[in-house]
């Protein structure tokens, strides 16, 4: 039987590796480093974290990113065990000592015995005789590879640079405030949430835009071609203050139940972002301005005093599929089932939400080689979470990258008769009946 061929040795590449090496599956590992380099990688070791040195917090009681840790730990991670392994003191969160860790997972993957390590970029799709193969090229995939895709997956469904709008935690939105309407009523009718603003909020709000602390292009983003139709919000009130009045912000076909009298000066709109309606995104708002200026910033507008934000906005070199469209349940692209996909290039964002669809994905691959099936993790954990964000969870229309939290998890169902689960009540209520069921799908997995 062929081995299954695994390109891109980062996060995703390694931990699907040793996931199929496990499960006695011949794999072949192919590295384009040191041959072809990166613009962000500087070594030629596996798993090299490219920027920050941390898996963020450890906490799976009360944050979905330690929940991740803590259900990737059960299912054997190679990540998390190194990481472990490389540990630096970092408070609640797990931090690790980047070239230890790098090491420990070469070594790891290098010594098995059904693992073969292969230098050298894969430039094309892969030929007909390798009947099984996972892609973990990562945000830097290189270019002549990309181009393929890009040919394969459709024009539209693959992106060079992500351009991600803030997106809110639904239950955090001040509904006395903002309303429910579609511009003109179209469609649903109600498909939006909208916020008021008066002159003097808008002309405060513009002002802001233009004084925030921004981020800046790193020299090699530079060159990347980028679009008109995701212009930072903050280069489209350099335009001109009243720019945004005319286009994401304009205030017309809308009326504010809460005062049908008063004409706002402009509205923010925000759209739902996931199938549970649990996140909604600002429409228009990617931004490159600081985390801490967009918080502060957003807040100013009526009806988001109080949000709490999924993700803060950015644009970023990056290349991602359009997953929600174009992968199966299992991550096999539709038009070529030969081929998964692993890792930041489905559309995840962060270390080790590149490692949890990489182990995914080695493990459907594994079950696929033995002519088994294998059932993926419930969405009530933080694996299937994710899993179900981008097979199906996310729109697909207006899919961003995304790091794993807890508006991807159905909502937890308050006892009867009883208020709504709200603040670190439903946090932790989440993440128990995670456990809960993530013991009783391993245990259905071991059978
Ligand atoms: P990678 O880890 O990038 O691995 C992909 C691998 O594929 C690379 O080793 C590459 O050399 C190889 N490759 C590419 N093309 C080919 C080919 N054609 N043939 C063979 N091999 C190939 N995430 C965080 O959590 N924290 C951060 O601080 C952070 N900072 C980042 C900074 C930058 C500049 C970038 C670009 C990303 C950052 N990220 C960060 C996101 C981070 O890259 C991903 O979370 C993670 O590394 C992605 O894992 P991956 O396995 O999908 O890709």
């Amino acid at each position: 039987k062929q081995p299954v061929h695994v390109i891109g040795g980062g996060l995703a590449g390694s931990e699907a590796t040793w996931q199929l090496a496990n499960a006695d599956v011949p794999v072949i590992l192919h590295e384009m480093r040191p041959e072809v380099k990166t613009d962000a990688h500087s070594t030629e070791g596996l798993a090299e974290l490219v920027c920050s040195n941390s898996f963020r917090s450890d906490d799976h009681e009360y944050n979905a990113v330690g929940l991740c840790h803590h259900e990737m730990r059960q299912m054997g991670s190679i990540i998390m065990k190194c990481g472990d392994e490389a540990a630096v003191p970092a408070g609640a969160a797990l931090a690790v000592d980047r070239d230890e860790f790098s090491g420990l997972v070469t070594k790891a993957l290098e010594a098995h015995p059904m693992v073969t390590i292969e230098r050298g970029e894969v430039p094309d799709i892969p030929p007909a005789d390798w009947e099984s193969v996972i892609v973990a090229t990562g945000p830097l995939t290189s270019e002549s590879l990309s181009r393929a895709i890009h040919k394969l997956s459709g024009e539209e469904e693959l992106s060079f640079f992500d351009a991600i709008a803030p997106i809110v935690h639904r239950d955090s939105i001040n509904m006395d405030q903002a309303w429910f309407q579609s511009r003109y009523d179209k469609g649903e009718g109600s498909d939006y949430i909208n916020c008021p603003m008066t002159k003097e909020q808008y002309e405060n709000f513009i002002t802001g835009l233009l004084e925030a602390e921004k981020t800046e292009f790193k020299e090699w983003e530079k060159d990347t071609p980028y679009f008109e139709g995701c212009l930072p919000i903050e280069v489209m009130a350099e335009r001109g203050r009243e720019t945004l009045r005319y286009g994401p912000l304009k205030p017309v076909g809308l009326t504010n139940p809460h005062q049908p009298d008063v004409k706002a000066y402009a509205i923010v709109q925000l759209r739902q972002d996931n199938k549970l309606g649990t996140l909604w995104n600002i429409v228009g708002f990617q931004t490159k301005m600081k985390y801490g200026a967009q918080v502060e910033l957003f807040r100013t507008i009526p009806g988001l005093e109080n949000a709490e934000f999924a993700r803060l906005g950015g644009i970023h070199r990056n290349t991602f599929l359009n997953s929600p469209r174009l992968l199966d349940d299992q991550l096999r692209l539709k038009a070529d089932p030969r081929l998964r996909f692993a890792g930041q290039i489905t559309g995840v964002e962060g270390y080790i939400e590149s490692a949890t669809i990489g182990l995914l994905a080695g493990r459907f691959a594994a079950a696929e080689y033995h002519g088994q099936s294998f059932t993926p993790p419930p969405q009530t954990t933080a694996l299937g979470a994710l899993l179900g964000h981008l097979t199906g969870g996310a729109e697909a229309d207006t899919f961003q990258p995304m790091n794993v939290n807890f508006g991807l998890f159905p909502p937890p169902q308050p006892r009867e008769g009883k208020r709504k689960i709200k603040g670190r009540d439903r946090k932790l209520s989440i993440t128990e009946r995670a456990k809960v069921d993530m013991a009783e799908w391993m245990k259905k997995l071991d059978q």
